[in-house]
């Protein structure tokens, strides 16, 4: 077995055997290289590697299993925060494996690793399909399918992940796997929803689904509306068909030039999300809340390669803090404890506090189904906010401390992708044990690093 001592000779050995770029600290690029789509993350690891191919992600595993440094994948470094600093971590970027096949007959996707979702919905939608995409054009599509993956289309057809067909990844041990729900079982079990903990994902097939009917958009009203607005949607959307899948936000805009004008610096209360079903559906389900008179009612038929942007998340890196709680109910109490914490202009310092409507298929689990197999809860609030100087970092701590102190006993389970504090413990029990009983099996010197550990 080689063995290497000190971290130059690591990056020698990787330059060597690697197709890819190596940076190490210190070299020109090495700040580019290291930084991840959250700018608060601040990652130092021993080295950066952007793999070519898969044969590049087993030379990385292979030299770090030698060398006793651990391996953290990572496409675009949306969940990065929980991270950590990476010591003796060589950081294994995929954004150079892009390659993007949709055969419309079979209705499957293959990705490889680094592909991120506007490059599946944009070709998706040429032909009337769509994947279950989440609200993000740059989030990775292998990350986000890894933690579960909730869609705009997910009441209707569940979690992105339980629509996995096949997963090729390197384990720990440097064999390149593919893992159906025929081979590699318990694998293919817990990488459907249990993160990235197990093995490093080189490319992803996946269901796509036919969207013949399709509208979405976003209702926007005064912030001041919010507990009557809220209230109106809580109501609706505990008895909506499972074609609709929608959220409710307070939304506290930036005064950014990029974002239209109609919106940039205001604060609204916004009811937006997708519905597979004829615009007369639409339009009588919708009733109710387009009677409490929006200021703005943008919910049309589209194309579906439009729910990569109605919910407007940044596509720039930024700097953000967040928090979330799956809740078993949406209670007035809820509604009004979220209202006051976030719906006061000037006074909060979260950008957004958002509840996506859960049920639906997000609340059964299908025959088969990985890790993340349903919630048990009606709805997912997520809170954020952007730290862009120190002051607003304070700020934003207290009110993501408040809404932590709101929601503790109201939480019903977890859920990876919108978990951002590292100590989180992101799976129910049950699914924990045996999250961690695979891990000892597949990966016992826990070579393989992820943003929420399975130990
Ligand atoms: C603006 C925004 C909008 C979002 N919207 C949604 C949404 O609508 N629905 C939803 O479900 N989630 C959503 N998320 C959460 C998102 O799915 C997670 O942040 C997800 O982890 C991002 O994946 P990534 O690959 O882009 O990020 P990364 O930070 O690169 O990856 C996150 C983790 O995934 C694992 N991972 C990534 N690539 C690999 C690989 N090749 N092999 C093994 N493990 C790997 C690693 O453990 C890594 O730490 C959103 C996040 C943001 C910031």
């Amino acid at each position: 077995m080689l063995t290497i001592d000190t971290t130059s000779a690591a990056l020698r050995e990787l330059r060597l055997r690697v197709k890819g770029a190596v940076h190490g600290p210190g070299d020109a690029g090495w700040d580019t290289a290291r930084q991840a789509w959250n700018l608060m993350a601040d990652q130092r690891p021993t080295a950066v590697v952007h793999a070519a191919d898969a044969a590049d992600v087993r030379a990385v595993v292979d030299l770090a299993r030698a060398a006793g440094l651990q391996v953290a994948p990572q496409g675009t470094g949306h969940n990065a925060a929980p991270l950590g600093d990476l010591a003796d971590t060589i950081l294994l970027r995929t954004d150079a494996m892009r390659k993007v096949e949709l055969d419309f007959e079979r209705r499957i996707g293959r990705v490889e690793a680094g592909v991120q979702w506007l490059e599946v919905t944009a070709p998706a939608s040429e032909r009337g399909f769509a994947p279950l995409a989440g609200s993000s054009p740059d989030v990775g599509v292998v990350g986000y399918t890894l933690g579960g993956g909730m869609s705009w289309l997910g009441r209707q057809y569940g979690f992105a992940a339980n629509n996995v067909t096949a997963i090729e990844a390197v384990t720990a041990d440097g064999e390149l796997r593919r893992l159906t729900a025929d081979e590699g079982t318990d694998l293919f079990w817990a990488m459907r929803g249990g993160g990235g903990a197990f093995a490093v994902v080189t490319a992803l097939e996946f269901r796509i689904f036919e969207v013949p009917e399709l509208s979405a958009g976003a209702l926007f009203y005064p912030i001041d509306r919010a507990p009557e607005v809220l209230r109106r949607w809580r109501d609706w959307m505990l008895e909506a068909p499972d074609a609709f899948t929608t959220s409710a936000r307070l939304l506290h805009v930036p005064p950014m030039p990029e974002l239209p004008e109609e919106v940039r610096g205001q604060s609204f209360v916004v009811i937006d999300g997708a519905a597979l079903a004829s615009r007369e559906v639409v339009d009588a389900e919708l009733r109710g809340l387009r009677e409490l008179g929006p200021v703005m009612d943008g919910f049309e038929e589209v194309p579906p390669v439009a729910l990569s942007r109605i919910h407007m998340d940044p596509e720039e890196p930024v700097p953000a803090e967040g928090d979330h709680a799956v809740v078993g109910e949406v209670d007035d109490t809820l509604i009004d404890g979220l209202v006051e914490l976030a719906g006061t202009p000037g006074e909060t310092a979260l950008l957004m506090a958002e509840l996506r409507q859960l049920g639906g298929a997000f609340g059964r689990a299908p025959e088969g189904a990985g890790a993340r197999d349903r919630f048990e809860g009606d709805g997912l609030l997520f809170a954020v906010g952007m730290a862009m100087d120190e002051q607003m970092a304070v700020a934003l701590r207290r009110d993501l401390a408040a809404f932590r102190e709101m929601t503790l006993d109201l939480r019903t389970d977890h859920y990876l992708n919108f978990a951002e504090q590292p100590e989180d413990r992101v799976h129910r029990p049950e699914v924990w044990q045996r999250l961690a009983e695979i891990k000892a099996d597949v990966d016992p010197d826990d070579v393989i690093r992820s943003n929420h550990p399975i130990r």
